[in-house]
């Protein structure tokens, strides 16, 4: 089965599609650093019909005979997203086929789908890559301790995630996963936040996670932080860096927090940067 519907590169061996997990409820209450009706706006002229809705992808990349899922979506928590197994069906493949699961950082949106409804790992053959300092990030009992209720379910989730996989758990050690697929360490949004850059024959996409959770606004104001972020100020220096070489380099983006079409470019424009679907 092969469902051209959904948005698919290829760079060069690989090819990458993007899997709509669905949307999160959400609002631009949780944006710092811009005025809420300039925010609206800014979604309004982008044609985003829920302005406060935040949509979530996961990534899928096949090629060179392996299955290789990018973040897990939300798996129904919180009555956000879900989509993402439908998706994945849709594409003929299931969760036992992924033999490498790729995680950006392990907030809810991003793990949730990693657990069946009895806590076991529904990607069971596959070996897991992450941060290290994502893990111990989420299994510091005194990081732990100082966060909020909210912050407390999203220890106890990630915990149990990461206990789920342990067998297969690997972490990244500044070194390609396999010949063409490299993470790029994106500290701030959380400790460990990761993309991946993939690169074969003379091509190249960055998976840079949630660089951006409301895309045409944070692009045009990179200083913009949402509440989720970890380190508000080492986001946005993050976000500004590759915002500008995502510019500079032409970049084929992917995010998790892009829209429905899953791919966009970046154009430097007046005081900040363009994020378009289109190359134009
Ligand atoms: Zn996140
Ligand atoms: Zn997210």
């Amino acid at each position: 089965m092969n469902h051209l519907s959904l948005p698919s590169f290829q760079i060069g061996d690989f090819s990458v599609t993007a899997l709509s997990d669905g949307n999160m409820a959400a609002s631009l209450d949780l944006l710092s650093g811009i005025d809420i009706f300039d925010a609206g706006s800014i979604q309004r002229s982008a044609g985003i019909a829920e302005p406060g809705n935040i949509h979530i992808n996961s990534y899928l990349i096949r090629g060179l005979g392996r299955t290789i899922l990018v973040d897990g979506g939300t798996g129904g928590l919180n009555n956000a997203g879900g989509l993402l197994k439908e998706n994945l069906n849709e594409l003929g493949v299931s969760p036992a086929d992924v033999d490498t699961l790729l995680l950006t950082h392990a907030h809810p949106d991003h793990i949730g789908g990693l657990l069946d409804a009895e806590g076991e790992p529904v990607y069971k053959h596959a070996e897991v890559f992450i941060h290290p300092l994502e893990a111990e990030y989420w299994r510091d009992d005194d990081k732990l301790k100082e966060a909020s209720e909210r912050g407390k379910r999203n220890f106890a989730l990630a915990r149990r995630v990461l206990d789920a996989y342990q067998q297969n758990l690997h972490f990244f050690d500044g070194n390609e996963i396999m010949a063409g697929i490299l993470p790029v360490w994106l500290p701030g949004h959380t400790p460990g936040h990761s993309g991946f850059r993939i690169s074969s024959g003379n091509k190249c996409l960055l998976i840079w996670g949630d660089i951006v959770h409301f895309p045409h606004i944070q692009s045009a104001n990179p200083a913009v932080s949402i509440a989720f972020d970890c380190d508000p100020a080492q986001a946005e220096e993050t976000r500004k860096a590759v915002l500008e070489q995502a510019a500079r380099e032409k970049m084929i983006i992917a995010g998790m927090h892009l829209g429905n079409a899953g791919f966009a470019y970046v154009f430097i424009a007046e005081g900040g940067y363009r994020l378009s679907y289109q190359e134009d």
